[in-house]
């Protein structure tokens, strides 16, 4: 467009155009009225993608609804179990996203009205939207486990949403006398992070080594096979004498009777398998079943599994116009329930709600992600896959771009992805809240 052209159509338009900073030519829908955009959540997905709305074109208004003052990350909180790292070192706040125009309000969204396109939060306020992005991560299915609900999750933690759980879990294992007994309840799948329960066995399996050597950890699963367990199974057995009488770490498959479907939480007893064979231990962490948060599954955004079906190509939901959905609630095809993943998502959702306020088309996306896991000292491995739309517009990995740590890594390289994994946490966490 000429400057005179451009002169003329911005007279003609009579102020209702706009160019963004991005050199993006913008068109408002009425007089001077700004379109909004509002994001539930500012997690993992939420935040990255109330950013990039916002970096992308500064004349959407973004408002991003988050119910707590601070983000504990749950990736890397596996660490603060074992010692290795403090709870205030996961903690973030807010501030930063404010020089992006990103205007914060603390509080439960809990009603969506996605035909006067509102969203009302518990303090009163209904917040308009043009789009919505819905990234609330899990709720937690206490109810399938007979005897636990969400206050005895306060003693009995889950310690799946990191924060007070977490130090609570923690202070738990500290207290435990050498000779005791760590049990892990891990979930049906599919859950957030699917390495995270192996891993968070490894950290825990870690301190006892060095602290209370004769005490076990013991995963009581729901699946009869887990994420990286080849890698695992050899770190373990490294680390911990896996497969040996005097083993730190034991893990019992479903078909071996692992599944936990009872707690009896005086006596420190779980109940497990079809024989309903009861483990008491010293500690116990319940991770029960999951489904998407529960804003989404109030709000009529998630299928009778308790998940969000959307658009792999824009996350727009299958069930409600101009409502995304991102993260951990949404079912994203191949891709894991991640914080890798939902930033992969949420810059992927950004360039569609852009596109469609602007009135483009948009580009074909990519995805990516990547999770690492630490095992113990100096053992960490990860799994990588870049992801593309097949033909049926399902998000598939693409052959041969990714993969698994290899079985015959070198120490230095076992040792180098903890480095990795250390530098990712600082970038994810520098780009979420900076
Ligand atoms: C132990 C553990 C280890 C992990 N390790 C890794 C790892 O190494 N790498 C990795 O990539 N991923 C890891 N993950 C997974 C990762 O944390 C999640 O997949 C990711 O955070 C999902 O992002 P999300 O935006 O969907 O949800 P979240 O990051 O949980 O964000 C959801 C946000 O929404 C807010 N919220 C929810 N409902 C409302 C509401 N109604 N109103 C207002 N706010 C609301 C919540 O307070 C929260 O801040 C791990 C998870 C666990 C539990």
């Amino acid at each position: 467009m000429s400057d005179l052209t451009r002169r003329k159509f911005l007279s003609m338009t009579a102020g209702a155009t706009t160019v963004s900073a991005l050199g993006f030519p913008y068109i408002s829908i009425a007089g001077d009225a700004k379109q909004k955009v509002v994001v539930i959540g500012g997690g993992s997905g939420g935040a990255i993608a109330a950013k990039y709305v916002a970096m992308a074109d500064p004349t959407i208004e973004v408002t991003l609804i988050e119910q707590d003052k601070h983000y504990f990350t749950c990736f890397l909180s596996n660490e603060v179990l074992s010692g290795d790292r403090t709870l205030d070192s996961i903690k973030f706040g807010y501030d930063g996203l404010g020089k992006y125009g990103i205007k914060m309000v603390h509080d439960v969204a809990t009603e969506i009205d996605p035909v006067k396109k509102t969203v009302k939060v518990g303090g009163g306020d209904t917040i308009s939207y043009d789009r919505l992005i819905v990234s609330p991560g899990v709720a937690f299915k206490y109810d399938s486990i007979d005897g636990y609900d969400e206050k005895t999750a306060e003693t009995i933690t889950h310690a799946w949403k990191a924060g007070p759980q977490t130090a609570t879990l923690r202070k738990q294992i500290e207290a435990m006398p050498d000779g005791g007994k760590v049990i892990i309840a891990a979930p049906p799948k599919p859950f957030r992070c699917p390495p995270g329960p192996y891993e968070r066995a490894s950290q825990i399996a870690m301190y006892l080594k060095r602290e209370k050597p004769k005490s076990k950890v013991i995963i009581l699963d729901s699946s009869q096979k887990f994420s990286k367990q080849g890698l695992f199974t050899k770190g373990w057995t490294e680390l911990y004498g896996y497969g040996t009488d005097n083993s730190i770490i034991e893990w019992v498959s479903s078909d071996n009777g692992g599944k936990v479907i009872g707690l009896d939480a005086k006596g420190m007893k779980v109940v497990a398998g079809e024989m309903e064979d009861e483990h008491k231990a010293d500690v116990i962490n319940i991770i029960p079943p999951q489904q998407a948060g529960k804003v989404a599954t109030a709000n009529g955004l998630a299928n009778d599994k308790g998940w969000c079906p959307v658009n792999q190509r824009t996350f727009e939901s299958d069930l409600h116009k101009e409502i995304h959905v991102i993260g951990d609630a949404c079912i994203a095809g191949k891709m894991p329930k991640s914080a890798y993943a939902a930033n992969s998502q949420a810059k992927v959702c950004a360039a569609a709600v852009v596109a469609a306020l602007q009135g483009k088309k948009m580009e074909e996306p990519s995805y990516v992600n990547t999770c690492y896991s630490i095992v113990g000292e100096d053992f960490g491995m990860s799994v990588a896959m870049v992801y593309k739309l097949n033909d049926k517009g399902q998000i598939v990995g693409i052959k041969g771009a990714g993969g698994l740590s290899p079985m015959d890594a070198s120490k230095e390289d076992r040792k180098r992805e903890i480095l990795y994994a250390h530098s990712w946490f600082k970038n994810i966490t520098h780009e979420m809240f900076n």
